[in-house]
């Protein structure tokens, strides 16, 4: 597992701590910068690849011809993860 370090959104701060969870259950960061405008913020969806609706989006993508670099960047997601949902679901794609 590969962990990237956390930035702040706001000011691209790297020096930040947990600072409790939202009403959602999501966890909510607090940015250490004493500069920074907005301090605390919660993380997007770093797994938007794995989501179902996303990988759904990319077989129906492919079908209708877009090629990898194309589906990756309308739908947010790196070439690997498209390329990945393409060989995965290559037996549908071509049947
Ligand atoms: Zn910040």
């Amino acid at each position: 597992m590969i962990l990237k370090p956390i930035e702040c959104p706001t000011c691209g701060e790297v020096d930040v701590v947990k600072h409790g969870k939202t009403e959602t259950g999501k966890q909510r960061f607090l940015c250490q910068n004493p500069t920074c405008s907005r301090r605390t913020f919660v993380l997007l969806n770093a797994h938007k690849g794995r989501l179902p609706e996303v990988k759904k989006q990319i077989i129906s993508m492919t079908l209708n011809g877009s090629g990898v670099r194309d589906i990756s960047r309308v739908l947010c997601v790196s070439p690997s993860t498209v390329i990945n949902e393409i060989k995965k679901n290559r037996k549908i794609a071509t049947a």
